[in-house]
């Protein structure tokens, strides 16, 4: 055993732990957890502990369904919602074929195998995520969905509910080890949004999963009800995840140059052009629903072409504003994403986008300098810009197409991902709509 599944161990029974939960993550995006005695944990961390995976969505085929989760002991936190009295742990896991292999479904494992391969090209991935979400009053049902609160963008109301909830939310998160950046009302009525910092994107994605669950916790305990759904009001903005990342090559930022535009360095302009050269094909997993068509082409500042921008919030990819001395905090950010997206499937398609544009040095448009949404059609198209998909059909076509999409998700992420897509494309054309009634449906 190493240093970190010792410190484990020791915590467990200088808390007086009883049960440690497992995590992992379905290819769905789901987070899934199993319960442990904590005397299973040595083997665990050695050889894995046994699971049936033939019921997780995606995770195997009927008849490979024996798997092993083996506990990444650097994840060990205490649940801090479960509160002193009987505490209860978790650890996130990777998934395991009986003979000890990472299994091919495990999205964890898919981002693991992307990390390595910019390893191989030298480099670090380091990720921070802007996480969007509604609060809803109960009950919520498809004819009642209210808001908690009538606040908008940065709003700081006396008697905040949404105060209240960030606080709480926030406070839990750093009780885990996750540090905030930021948090804030967004736009929306009862819409809010939690910034983590910059870290590792392997532990960037485990966050996320984590910060979910947190704030799902917290609406619980206020009786409330926090949603990701990427655009829940025809009227109002979608929620978002928008995505910052750097690259770094020994400690240096590897897309920093104070004399480059934009003090952006050829790599990161590299990484840019393949982010754009593939943001059609990635749509799927990084917008993975229904209704994250309708987020993508709602307005209230998601992005709906490709194209980047620096300062433009119409681009698909944004360079923000650095300070020259700030060296270690020069990024791009991917504005597509949305927060009911799998974060480990997502930041896998992105990395390899990017350093495929690394590797093929491909060259960056010229930057989008107008809101792209006021120009008419022919002008975007003598400019050069594409629309992102415009609906999930439309995506799942695109991804068909892609040998990098494929390569990096593997055969059975990549052949489940389409199946499962196409059949929530089908359930969902075969709606008759509210709308629709409304519409076409006469009354004399
Ligand atoms: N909610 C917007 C979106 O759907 C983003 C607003 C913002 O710039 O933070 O992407
Ligand atoms: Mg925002
Ligand atoms: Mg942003």
């Amino acid at each position: 055993m190493d240093h970190q599944q010792e410190h484990a161990l020791q915590e467990i029974a200088d808390r007086g732990i009883r049960f440690v939960r497992l995590w992992f993550t379905d290819v769905a995006g789901m987070l899934k957890s199993v319960a442990v005695d904590p005397g299973e944990l040595e083997d665990a961390f050695t050889e894995g502990i046994g699971f049936d995976g033939s019921s997780i969505e995606g995770l195997t085929r009927v008849q490979e369904s024996d798997m092993l989760l083996r506990p990444d002991a650097r994840t060990f936190q205490v649940l801090p919602w479960r509160g002193p009295d009987d505490p209860v742990a978790r650890m996130f896991c990777d998934v395991l074929t009986p003979d000890g292999h990472q299994a091919l479904s495990d999205p964890r494992g898919v981002l693991e195998r992307t990390v390595g391969r910019a390893a191989d090209m030298g480099f670090t991935v380091v990720v921070h995520p802007e996480i969007e979400f509604y609060l809803f009053d109960r009950p919520v049902t498809p004819d009642h969905v209210a808001p908690i609160d009538n606040a908008g963008y940065f709003d700081h109301t006396a008697r905040g509910d949404s105060n209240d909830f960030r606080r709480r939310a926030v406070r839990m998160l750093e009780d885990m080890d996750i540090a905030v950046e930021f948090s804030h009302h967004e736009a929306g009525p009862g819409q809010n949004e939690i910034d983590l910092r910059a870290v590792d994107v392997v532990t960037a994605a485990d966050n996320i999963m984590t910060a979910r669950t947190v704030i799902e916790e917290v609406a619980l305990r206020e009786d409330i009800v926090a949603s990701f759904m990427p655009k829940p009001f025809i009227d109002q903005p979608g929620s978002g995840m928008h995505t910052h990342l750097s690259l770094f090559e020994g400690g240096e930022n590897a897309f920093y140059d104070a004399s480059g535009q934009y003090q952006l360095s050829a790599t990161g302009r590299h990484f840019i052009a393949g982010l754009l050269e593939h943001a059609r094909a990635i749509c799927a997993i990084t917008n993975q629903n229904v209704n994250s068509y309708k987020r993508l082409w709602g307005g209230g500042e998601a992005p709906s072409f490709v194209c980047w921008g620096h300062n433009n919030r119409s681009a698909l990819v944004r360079v923000p504003l650095y300070k020259p001395t700030k060296r270690q905090s020069a990024r791009i950010e991917y504005r597509a994403l949305d927060p009911a997206a799998n974060p480990y499937l997502a930041f896998s398609v992105l990395i390899a986008a990017g350093l495929d544009g690394i590797e093929r040095r491909l060259d960056l448009e010229p930057e989008a300098e107008d809101n792209v949404w006021d120009l008419s059609e022919r002008e975007r198209r003598v400019l050069g810009i594409e629309p992102l998909p415009g609906s999930l059909e439309e995506a799942v076509e695109a991804m068909r197409e892609s040998d990098l999409v494929a390569e990096t998700l593997g055969e059975e992420v990549f052949d489940f991902v389409l199946r499962d897509h196409e059949k929530e494309w089908r359930e969902y054309q075969e709606q008759i709509t509210p709308q629709e009634i409304r519409r076409f449906l006469k009354v004399n």
